[in-house]
């Protein structure tokens, strides 16, 4: 064992700096500094290289987390780099952006005793350094092969699929109704989280490596389904989740009532420097206002932080239960409320007020009862406890279902389960129509990035073996070359 790992003992845990709550306050850069190569490498030394490395079993991805710690500790970084981007085709993303504390870092085993290994913040540190210094090589394509995939929808999911089919040697194409590639990376998640310039270095590698982008196109209105699949040997749907929840409250259509996503997208191509009419005409500006958000999930907390940053004169998150049973992460409602956000807890809105225009929402105070089928304690409304605040802003942040892909893409056999979710096959991802695959959030209802990537990554190898079966099929080779390619292919 190398006498540079088990620091945990004597090393605790430190994330890189975090920019004054007041000065961050200000702008939407990431509110995150880096480590220097030097707290990178002390960091990563804190792992104890277990025998049984929980950290992976808490990724998703299973990244191999002990190995490239122990590389990063000894200052080996390229090295590192090749084992965490072999098993993650967006680590820097991933290092900013996961919760980390739900998943590999929550599964860290030195956590009990002693603070988790700060795995996400290293991952991140590797990977900013491989693009720094030009170790992120352009995609290597094994062989051109004379089938493509079309694939719809440009977010994690579909880009992670996309590299791993363009790899294999298949024409990929991607199709997104968004004048950006990136899904959610791109319009949701605001610049504070992740900066836009890490989603685009992405897009313009896969670009680059012969994969086809066709923006500001909609399957379903500007190709029909059926059309797409003629034109390719098979479709991936990665079209993420966007029909907002709402909770259907007195007043909803009251002007001042806005849903996150439209809020959000707003924001985001304003700070890519677009003109945005609803953002200029202050519609979905929080400058001067006072605000409330309802929800208390990622999504919600996102808008709270972007209000404040937008020069709200307040900023409030309504969530029906406690922190303690939020969805959304510990470390941004701590984020949040540094930056100033008021969190009113146990709280349900009951109806927005106003005449014409939004003046306030009203609310119920919650208790908790026992746990719900989620784990998490059911809110139950206290008697005689309604309230009301005022705001001139209310943004509904009440989760996301799947749109109705049947009816849009005029597509009645393809299966979808409640909230629209996409009905595949767990082992082949294929749905219920031959040659249609699914992936990321149409396929398992809004999660996260990484998950997305996941499935990104298992439905292209699903793609690949459908397709060398279909290949096998039309052109019958003879026995021995057909086994023999079919044994290489597999080993892909
Ligand atoms: P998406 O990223 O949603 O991409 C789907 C793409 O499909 C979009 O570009 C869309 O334009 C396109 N599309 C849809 N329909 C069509 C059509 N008919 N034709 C053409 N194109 C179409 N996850 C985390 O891990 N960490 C976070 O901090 C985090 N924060 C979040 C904050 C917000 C505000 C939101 C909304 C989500 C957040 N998530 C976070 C969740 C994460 O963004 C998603 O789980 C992830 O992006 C899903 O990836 P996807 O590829 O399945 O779909
Ligand atoms: Fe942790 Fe996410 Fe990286 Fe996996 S991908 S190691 S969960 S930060
Ligand atoms: Fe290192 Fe923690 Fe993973 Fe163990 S669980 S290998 S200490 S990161």
């Amino acid at each position: 064992m190398s006498t540079r790992m088990l620091k945990f003992t004597t090393t605790g845990r430190a994330l890189p700096g975090k920019r004054a709550a007041d000065v961050r306050r200000e702008d939407f850069s990431e509110i995150y500094t880096r480590y220097s190569a030097a707290a990178a490498a002390e960091q990563a030394s804190r792992c104890s290289q277990c025998g049984i490395p929980y950290c992976q079993i808490g990724c998703p991805l299973q990244n191999n987390i002990p190995d490239w710690l122990k590389l990063a500790a000894e200052d080996r970084l390229e090295e590192a780099y090749q084992i965490s981007s072999a098993t993650n085709n967006m680590p820097e993303i991933c290092g900013r952006i996961c919760p980390q504390d739900k998943l590999c870092e929550g599964s860290c085993v030195i956590e009990k005793d002693f603070e988790a290994v700060t795995i996400g913040a290293v991952e991140q540190h590797i990977t900013d350094t491989a693009w720094e210094k030009g170790w992120v090589e352009p995609l290597r394509v094994a062989r051109q092969r004379d089938q493509s995939v079309g694939i719809i929808g440009a977010g994690p999911a579909g880009l992670s699929a996309a590299e791993e089919l363009r790899k294999r040697g298949y024409s990929v194409a991607i199709y997104d109704r968004y004048d950006r590639a990136g899904g959610m990376l791109m319009y949701g998640i605001p610049d504070f989280k992740l900066e836009k310039q890490l989603v685009m270095q992405r897009v313009d590698r896969l670009e680059e490596g012969g994969i086809a982008f066709h923006l500001n196109v909609e399957i379903g209105r500007d190709i029909t389904f059926a059309e797409l699949r003629q034109r390719h040997d098979a479709v991936l749907l990665a079209t993420g989740t966007y029909k907002a929840r709402s909770a259907c409250l007195p007043g909803a259509a009251l002007a001042g009532v806005e849903p996150a996503m439209a809020y959000l997208t707003a924001a985001n191509r304003v700070a890519l420097g677009d003109d945005v009419a609803e953002f200029n005409d202050g519609r979905l500006n929080a400058a001067g206002k006072k605000v409330v958000v309802l929800g208390g999930g990622d999504t919600a907390m996102d808008c709270v932080r972007t209000a404040v940053r937008q020069g709200a004169v307040s900023v409030k998150c309504l969530y029906r239960r406690d922190r303690e049973n939020m969805p959304g992460s510990r470390f941004e409602v701590g984020n949040a409320e540094e930056e100033g956000v008021e969190f009113v807890w146990l709280s349900a809105p009951k109806a927005f007020l106003g005449d014409g225009r939004l003046v306030g929402v009203r609310a119920q105070s919650m208790r908790l009862g026992s746990p719900d089928v989620s784990g998490r304690r059911a809110p139950q409304p206290v008697p005689d406890s309604t309230f009301s605040m005022d705001a001139d802003l209310a943004i509904e942040a009440l989760g996301f279902d799947a749109e109705a892909l049947p009816e849009l893409f005029a597509a009645p056999d393809l299966m979808v389960g409640s909230g629209g979710i996409v009905e595949t096959d767990p082992d082949t991802l294929m749905t219920g129509l031959d040659g249609v695959f699914a992936a990321g959030d149409v396929m398992r209802g809004a999660s996260l990035v990484v998950w997305a990537i996941h499935d990104g990554r298992k439905a292209a190898g699903r793609i690949h073996r459908f397709l060398l079966n279909k290949a096998g099929l039309e052109k019958p080779a003879s026995a021995d070359a057909f086994l023999k390619t079919f044994e290489q292919e597999y080993a892909v």
